[in-house]
């Protein structure tokens, strides 16, 4: 039993065998899919998604690549797409200060106000942050949301147990299979297995032996296994109690 509580179905990778791919999720232990939006156009395409296959459900939100683009009759787009039968959660917002697609001032308008959008909706947020660790912590803090997982978490392990004690998730993906993953493989040592999500982010970040090819859910167990071996556990236990923290955060 595995949840992908990260994944990026609308993606174009997937064009080609996007519905035999997924057809075949249910057989390869794959029982919930988040779909997390990345821009107003996905937002759109992971509700479709939703539509057609009862296991997968979806997030809205534009990430932080995107809100340079951002007006202010977006966020009431947002607002009228949050009711939708199978979205459950706003994301994935954040700030990437590693690639600056976006100008810092704009990421941080639009992350807040995206944070208020999921406190009114009462909805959890899925984060993004890269190179902007402490500052991502603040905001979240400060919007008053209480509910979330921080995606592919790469900050420190002391971060994350501040995450951890107020309640909120870490998303570890295929990363922490790779060589130089000693900080990720802190974080699963000194956070309790029942604070992991575990995810894909597919089509990228796909776990060792299979990286450089096309990521997808079903390498799913690439990710368990290991962090079975880092908490000393069985894979069985790591699906189990990650599947019932991601429904239990989604509400599923
Ligand atoms: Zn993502």
């Amino acid at each position: 039993m595995y949840f992908d509580s990260h994944a990026h179905y609308d993606d174009e990778s997937f064009d080609e065998d996007r519905d035999e791919l997924l057809s075949g999720m249910p057989q390869k232990g794959v029982d919930f899919i988040i779909n997390a939006a990345a821009d107003m156009a996905s937002c759109y395409k992971g509700i479709e998604l939703a539509d057609k296959y009862p296991f997968i459900y979806c997030s809205i939100g534009v990430h932080p690549h995107e809100v340079k683009d951002l007006e202010e009759k977006h966020i009431e787009e947002l607002r009228t797409l949050v009711k939708r039968d199978k979205v459950v959660a706003i994301g994935e917002i954040g700030l990437d200060y590693y690639y600056d697609l976006s100008p810092r001032d704009d990421q941080r308008k639009w992350f807040k106000k995206q944070l208020e959008l999921a406190k009114e909706f009462d909805l959890p947020v899925i984060i993004h942050s890269r190179e902007a660790s402490q500052e991502t912590f603040d905001l979240v803090i400060e919007s008053g949301v209480k509910e979330g997982v921080i995606h592919c978490f790469s900050g420190s392990k002391e971060l994350a147990k501040e995450y951890v004690k107020r309640g909120f998730y870490i998303g570890i993906g295929g990363s922490l299979t790779f060589k130089n993953a000693k900080k990720t493989v802190e974080v699963v040592e000194e956070i309790p297995i029942q604070n992991i999500l575990i995810e894909t982010d597919c089509p990228y970040l796909t776990p060792i032996p299979f990286r450089g090819k096309r990521n997808d859910s079903s390498y799913l167990s690439y990710i368990a296994q290991k962090i079975a071996e880092i908490k000393g556990t069985d894979i069985l236990t790591v699906s189990n109690i990650t599947c019932q923290s991601a429904a239990r955060l989604f509400r599923i």
